[in-house]
Protein backbone atom coordinates (compact mmCIF):
# COMPACT_ATOMS: atom_id res chain seq x y z
CA UNK A 1 0.00 0.00 0.00
CA UNK A 2 1.26 2.84 -0.97
CA UNK A 3 2.44 5.97 1.76
CA UNK A 4 -0.16 9.24 1.20
CA UNK A 5 -0.45 12.62 2.26
CA UNK A 6 -2.02 15.65 1.46
CA UNK A 7 0.33 18.55 0.37
CA UNK A 8 -1.27 22.08 0.63
CA UNK A 9 0.10 25.27 -1.14
CA UNK A 10 -1.31 28.42 -0.05
CA UNK A 11 -0.66 31.08 -2.07
CA UNK A 12 -1.21 35.12 -3.35
CA UNK A 13 -3.78 33.96 -5.59
CA UNK A 14 -4.76 30.46 -4.83
CA UNK A 15 -4.92 27.67 -2.98
CA UNK A 16 -3.83 24.29 -4.37
CA UNK A 17 -4.11 20.80 -2.80
CA UNK A 18 -2.64 17.34 -3.77
CA UNK A 19 -2.86 13.91 -2.61
CA UNK A 20 1.08 12.70 -3.21
CA UNK A 21 2.54 9.35 -3.18
CA UNK A 22 5.42 10.38 -0.71
CA UNK A 23 7.88 7.72 -2.04
CA UNK A 24 7.62 7.91 -5.79
CA UNK A 25 6.51 11.77 -5.63
CA UNK A 26 3.35 10.99 -7.81
CA UNK A 27 0.44 12.96 -7.76
CA UNK A 28 -2.78 10.63 -7.20
CA UNK A 29 -5.08 13.66 -7.18
CA UNK A 30 -5.73 17.50 -6.95
CA UNK A 31 -7.84 19.90 -6.12
CA UNK A 32 -7.59 24.09 -6.43
CA UNK A 33 -9.76 27.15 -5.56
CA UNK A 34 -8.97 31.11 -5.90
CA UNK A 35 -8.24 32.51 -3.20
CA UNK A 36 -9.80 36.75 -2.54
CA UNK A 37 -7.65 39.23 -0.68
CA UNK A 38 -11.07 40.12 1.58
CA UNK A 39 -11.46 36.18 2.66
CA UNK A 40 -12.09 35.77 6.41
CA UNK A 41 -10.56 33.45 8.45
CA UNK A 42 -13.37 30.94 7.68
CA UNK A 43 -13.99 31.87 4.51
CA UNK A 44 -9.96 30.64 3.82
CA UNK A 45 -10.23 27.60 5.72
CA UNK A 46 -13.27 26.20 4.38
CA UNK A 47 -11.87 26.72 0.51
CA UNK A 48 -8.21 24.77 1.84
CA UNK A 49 -10.74 22.13 3.39
CA UNK A 50 -12.52 21.74 -0.08
CA UNK A 51 -9.37 21.72 -2.26
CA UNK A 52 -8.26 18.91 0.10
CA UNK A 53 -11.74 17.05 -0.08
CA UNK A 54 -11.71 17.35 -3.88
CA UNK A 55 -7.81 15.64 -4.20
CA UNK A 56 -8.91 13.11 -2.01
CA UNK A 57 -11.98 12.46 -4.86
CA UNK A 58 -10.02 12.53 -7.22
CA UNK A 59 -7.25 10.20 -5.44
CA UNK A 60 -10.30 7.99 -5.01
CA UNK A 61 -9.24 8.04 -1.36
CA UNK A 62 -10.59 8.95 1.69
CA UNK A 63 -8.95 10.27 5.04
CA UNK A 64 -8.03 6.89 6.58
CA UNK A 65 -5.44 6.83 3.67
CA UNK A 66 -4.43 9.96 4.43
CA UNK A 67 -0.80 9.87 7.17
CA UNK A 68 -0.77 13.68 7.40
CA UNK A 69 -0.99 17.28 6.17
CA UNK A 70 1.76 19.70 4.75
CA UNK A 71 0.83 23.15 4.14
CA UNK A 72 3.42 25.51 2.23
CA UNK A 73 2.27 29.60 3.05
CA UNK A 74 3.62 32.42 1.78
CA UNK A 75 4.86 34.43 4.53
CA UNK A 76 7.19 33.89 7.66
CA UNK A 77 5.52 30.66 9.67
CA UNK A 78 5.92 29.70 13.62
CA UNK A 79 6.13 26.08 12.66
CA UNK A 80 5.88 25.22 16.62
CA UNK A 81 2.49 26.75 16.61
CA UNK A 82 1.26 25.47 13.00
CA UNK A 83 0.90 29.98 12.01
CA UNK A 84 1.78 32.84 9.43
CA UNK A 85 3.42 35.45 11.93
CA UNK A 86 3.95 38.08 9.21
CA UNK A 87 3.13 37.91 5.34
CA UNK A 88 3.88 40.83 2.63
CA UNK A 89 1.04 39.02 -0.22
CA UNK A 90 -1.78 37.38 1.33
CA UNK A 91 -4.47 39.11 3.52
CA UNK A 92 -4.08 39.84 6.79
CA UNK A 93 -6.64 37.72 7.76
CA UNK A 94 -4.80 34.65 7.43
CA UNK A 95 -2.11 35.88 10.14
CA UNK A 96 -2.30 34.10 13.95
CA UNK A 97 -4.94 32.20 11.89
CA UNK A 98 -4.34 28.47 13.70
CA UNK A 99 -4.54 27.02 10.82
CA UNK A 100 -2.66 23.29 11.34
CA UNK A 101 -4.88 22.99 14.07
CA UNK A 102 -8.09 23.64 12.34
CA UNK A 103 -7.03 21.58 9.48
CA UNK A 104 -6.20 18.80 12.78
CA UNK A 105 -9.36 19.03 14.16
CA UNK A 106 -11.04 18.86 10.59
CA UNK A 107 -8.96 15.89 9.10
CA UNK A 108 -7.79 13.88 12.54
CA UNK A 109 -4.10 13.48 11.01
CA UNK A 110 -1.25 15.72 12.16
CA UNK A 111 -0.32 18.98 10.32
CA UNK A 112 2.68 20.79 9.49
CA UNK A 113 2.92 24.45 8.09
CA UNK A 114 6.11 25.99 6.34
CA UNK A 115 7.34 29.03 4.26
CA UNK A 116 6.03 27.90 0.94
CA UNK A 117 8.97 28.38 -0.91
CA UNK A 118 11.42 26.42 2.04
CA UNK A 119 8.58 23.42 1.35
CA UNK A 120 9.15 23.76 -2.70
CA UNK A 121 12.58 23.35 -2.33
CA UNK A 122 12.07 20.20 -0.31
CA UNK A 123 9.81 19.26 -3.36
CA UNK A 124 12.67 19.96 -5.40
CA UNK A 125 15.25 18.10 -3.50
CA UNK A 126 13.27 15.13 -3.31
CA UNK A 127 12.24 14.37 -6.05
CA UNK A 128 13.09 17.68 -8.84
CA UNK A 129 15.92 19.75 -10.10
CA UNK A 130 17.65 19.39 -6.31
CA UNK A 131 18.01 15.72 -6.46
CA UNK A 132 21.46 14.35 -5.49
CA UNK A 133 22.61 18.05 -5.07
CA UNK A 134 23.49 18.87 -1.42
CA UNK A 135 24.08 22.47 -1.94
CA UNK A 136 21.13 24.76 -4.13
CA UNK A 137 19.31 27.77 -3.44
CA UNK A 138 15.41 27.80 -4.89
CA UNK A 139 14.35 30.97 -6.29
CA UNK A 140 10.56 30.68 -6.94
CA UNK A 141 9.17 34.06 -8.77
CA UNK A 142 5.28 34.96 -8.52
CA UNK A 143 2.96 37.35 -6.64
CA UNK A 144 5.87 38.11 -4.82
CA UNK A 145 9.23 36.53 -4.60
CA UNK A 146 10.84 33.73 -1.97
CA UNK A 147 13.57 31.84 -1.52
CA UNK A 148 14.66 28.87 0.19
CA UNK A 149 18.62 27.69 1.09
CA UNK A 150 19.54 23.95 1.39
CA UNK A 151 22.86 23.05 2.41
CA UNK A 152 24.53 19.68 2.79
CA UNK A 153 21.14 18.30 2.08
CA UNK A 154 19.21 20.01 4.50
CA UNK A 155 16.74 23.40 4.61
CA UNK A 156 18.78 25.63 6.12
CA UNK A 157 15.93 27.99 8.00
CA UNK A 158 17.88 30.18 10.18
CA UNK A 159 17.09 31.58 13.70
CA UNK A 160 13.99 33.34 13.05
CA UNK A 161 12.81 30.89 9.91
CA UNK A 162 13.37 33.90 7.66
CA UNK A 163 16.44 32.49 6.09
CA UNK A 164 16.69 32.69 1.99
CA UNK A 165 13.98 35.65 1.60
CA UNK A 166 15.85 37.08 -1.11
CA UNK A 167 12.91 39.00 -2.59
CA UNK A 168 13.45 41.39 0.15
CA UNK A 169 17.14 41.88 -0.19
CA UNK A 170 18.02 45.14 -1.83
CA UNK A 171 18.25 46.08 -5.21
CA UNK A 172 17.80 49.54 -5.51
CA UNK A 173 18.64 51.18 -2.35
CA UNK A 174 15.41 53.57 -1.54
CA UNK A 175 13.74 52.64 -4.32
CA UNK A 176 10.15 51.07 -4.54
CA UNK A 177 8.08 50.20 -1.79
CA UNK A 178 7.73 46.65 -1.49
CA UNK A 179 4.46 44.88 -0.29
CA UNK A 180 6.72 44.47 3.12
CA UNK A 181 7.01 48.26 3.72
CA UNK A 182 10.77 48.21 2.87
CA UNK A 183 12.30 49.94 0.13
CA UNK A 184 14.30 48.81 -2.97
CA UNK A 185 13.48 45.17 -2.29
CA UNK A 186 13.72 42.51 -5.21
CA UNK A 187 9.89 41.62 -5.38
CA UNK A 188 9.39 45.08 -6.24
CA UNK A 189 11.52 44.74 -9.40
CA UNK A 190 11.18 41.35 -10.51
CA UNK A 191 7.56 39.71 -9.26
CA UNK A 192 4.83 39.22 -11.51
CA UNK A 193 3.12 41.88 -9.44
CA UNK A 194 5.66 44.41 -10.58
CA UNK A 195 6.18 43.58 -13.94
CA UNK A 196 2.47 43.51 -14.30
CA UNK A 197 2.45 47.44 -11.92
CA UNK A 198 4.85 48.90 -14.68
CA UNK A 199 2.93 47.33 -17.31
CA UNK A 200 0.06 48.95 -16.20
CA UNK A 201 1.88 52.43 -16.10
CA UNK A 202 2.77 52.18 -19.14
CA UNK A 203 -0.75 51.08 -20.70
CA UNK A 204 -2.20 54.07 -18.71
CA UNK A 205 -0.06 56.79 -20.23
CA UNK A 206 -0.82 55.53 -23.48
CA UNK A 207 2.20 52.94 -24.66
CA UNK A 208 1.03 50.24 -27.69
CA UNK A 209 1.24 46.80 -27.05
CA UNK A 210 -0.31 43.81 -27.79
CA UNK A 211 -1.85 43.59 -24.54
CA UNK A 212 -4.45 45.54 -25.41
CA UNK A 213 -5.68 42.93 -27.70
CA UNK A 214 -4.89 40.01 -25.33
CA UNK A 215 -6.55 41.59 -22.74
CA UNK A 216 -9.60 44.15 -24.52
CA UNK A 217 -11.06 44.26 -21.10
CA UNK A 218 -7.99 44.40 -18.69
CA UNK A 219 -9.15 46.08 -15.13
CA UNK A 220 -6.13 48.40 -14.75
CA UNK A 221 -7.23 48.37 -10.99
CA UNK A 222 -7.20 45.01 -10.04
CA UNK A 223 -5.12 44.50 -6.82
CA UNK A 224 -1.86 42.21 -6.48
CA UNK A 225 -0.86 41.53 -10.30
CA UNK A 226 -3.91 39.67 -11.16
CA UNK A 227 -4.69 41.83 -14.05
CA UNK A 228 -1.94 40.50 -16.73
CA UNK A 229 -1.45 36.56 -15.94
CA UNK A 230 1.94 34.89 -16.79
CA UNK A 231 0.37 33.10 -19.80
CA UNK A 232 -0.68 36.71 -21.08
CA UNK A 233 3.09 37.62 -20.96
CA UNK A 234 4.20 34.81 -22.62
CA UNK A 235 1.86 35.44 -25.24
CA UNK A 236 3.35 38.79 -25.76
CA UNK A 237 7.10 37.91 -25.51
CA UNK A 238 6.55 35.45 -28.23
CA UNK A 239 4.70 38.43 -30.04
CA UNK A 240 7.75 40.24 -29.93
CA UNK A 241 5.98 43.15 -27.99
CA UNK A 242 8.21 45.90 -27.51
CA UNK A 243 6.41 46.68 -24.18
CA UNK A 244 6.24 43.81 -22.46
CA UNK A 245 9.88 42.61 -23.76
CA UNK A 246 11.07 45.96 -22.19
CA UNK A 247 9.64 45.34 -18.97
CA UNK A 248 10.54 41.36 -18.73
CA UNK A 249 14.33 42.32 -19.81
CA UNK A 250 14.41 44.85 -16.93
CA UNK A 251 12.74 42.41 -13.81
CA UNK A 252 15.23 39.64 -15.33
CA UNK A 253 18.22 42.02 -15.22
CA UNK A 254 17.15 42.45 -11.39
CA UNK A 255 16.47 39.37 -10.69
CA UNK A 256 19.87 38.73 -11.98
CA UNK A 257 21.09 41.63 -9.31
CA UNK A 258 19.57 39.57 -6.63
CA UNK A 259 21.06 36.03 -7.81
CA UNK A 260 24.51 37.59 -7.96
CA UNK A 261 23.96 38.58 -4.38
CA UNK A 262 23.17 34.67 -3.55
CA UNK A 263 26.43 33.22 -5.71
CA UNK A 264 28.87 35.56 -4.06
CA UNK A 265 27.35 35.11 -0.23
CA UNK A 266 26.93 31.48 -0.50
CA UNK A 267 28.77 29.82 -3.83
CA UNK A 268 25.78 26.97 -4.40
CA UNK A 269 26.51 24.13 -6.58
CA UNK A 270 23.04 25.27 -8.47
CA UNK A 271 20.27 27.57 -8.76
CA UNK A 272 17.03 26.61 -9.43
CA UNK A 273 14.45 28.97 -10.88
CA UNK A 274 10.49 28.43 -10.41
CA UNK A 275 6.96 29.54 -9.93
CA UNK A 276 4.50 30.98 -12.68
CA UNK A 277 6.37 33.31 -14.13
CA UNK A 278 9.53 31.11 -14.45
CA UNK A 279 7.09 28.86 -16.08
CA UNK A 280 5.72 31.10 -18.52
CA UNK A 281 8.33 33.87 -19.77
CA UNK A 282 11.82 32.18 -20.67
CA UNK A 283 12.98 35.31 -21.61
CA UNK A 284 12.87 36.08 -17.65
CA UNK A 285 15.17 33.02 -16.94
CA UNK A 286 17.57 33.96 -19.71
CA UNK A 287 18.38 37.55 -18.85
CA UNK A 288 18.64 36.73 -15.40
CA UNK A 289 21.53 34.12 -15.90
CA UNK A 290 23.40 36.42 -18.18
CA UNK A 291 23.23 38.88 -15.59
CA UNK A 292 23.86 36.53 -12.51
CA UNK A 293 26.73 35.00 -14.65
CA UNK A 294 27.72 38.79 -15.33
CA UNK A 295 27.85 40.23 -11.80
CA UNK A 296 29.23 37.65 -9.54
CA UNK A 297 32.83 36.89 -8.67
CA UNK A 298 33.99 35.12 -11.75
CA UNK A 299 34.66 31.24 -10.74
CA UNK A 300 31.42 31.22 -8.30
CA UNK A 301 29.38 32.99 -10.96
CA UNK A 302 31.04 31.12 -14.02
CA UNK A 303 30.52 27.39 -11.71
CA UNK A 304 27.22 27.83 -10.87
CA UNK A 305 24.21 26.02 -12.67
CA UNK A 306 21.19 27.75 -13.08
CA UNK A 307 18.35 25.49 -13.75
CA UNK A 308 14.46 25.69 -14.03
CA UNK A 309 12.38 23.57 -11.20
CA UNK A 310 11.87 19.93 -12.08
CA UNK A 311 8.55 19.50 -10.87
CA UNK A 312 7.08 22.75 -12.24
CA UNK A 313 3.55 24.02 -10.60
CA UNK A 314 3.86 20.49 -8.65
CA UNK A 315 7.00 21.57 -6.73
CA UNK A 316 5.21 23.44 -3.16
CA UNK A 317 2.25 19.82 -2.87
CA UNK A 318 5.18 17.93 -3.30
CA UNK A 319 6.97 19.18 -0.61
CA UNK A 320 4.06 19.90 1.33
CA UNK A 321 2.87 16.45 1.11
CA UNK A 322 6.83 15.20 1.66
CA UNK A 323 6.87 17.49 5.04
CA UNK A 324 3.60 16.73 6.61
CA UNK A 325 4.16 12.68 5.87
CA UNK A 326 7.55 12.58 8.11
CA UNK A 327 5.40 14.44 10.80
CA UNK A 328 3.28 11.67 10.56
CA UNK A 329 5.31 8.87 11.13
CA UNK A 330 6.33 10.82 14.49
CA UNK A 331 2.89 10.56 15.43
ZN1 LIG B 1 10.16 43.51 0.93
Amino acid sequence: MAKLAIGVDFGGTKVLAAVVDVESGKVRGTGKKKTRADDGPDELMERIYDTCDQAMVEAKIDRDHIVGIGVGIAGQVDAERGLLIGTANLSRSVVDLPMAKRLRDRFGVPVTLRNDVQIAAIGEARFGAGKGVDDFFCIFVGTGIGGAIVRDGVLVAGSDGSAGELGHTIVQAGGRICGCGGRGHLEAYASRTAITNVLIGELRRGRQSVLRQLIPDIDLTAPGGTAIRSGVLRKAVAAKDELVLEVVEEAGRYLGYGLATIVNVLNPRRIILGGGAIEAVDRLVQVAEQTTRREALPAAGERVDIVTAGLGDNAGVVGAAVIGAERGDRG
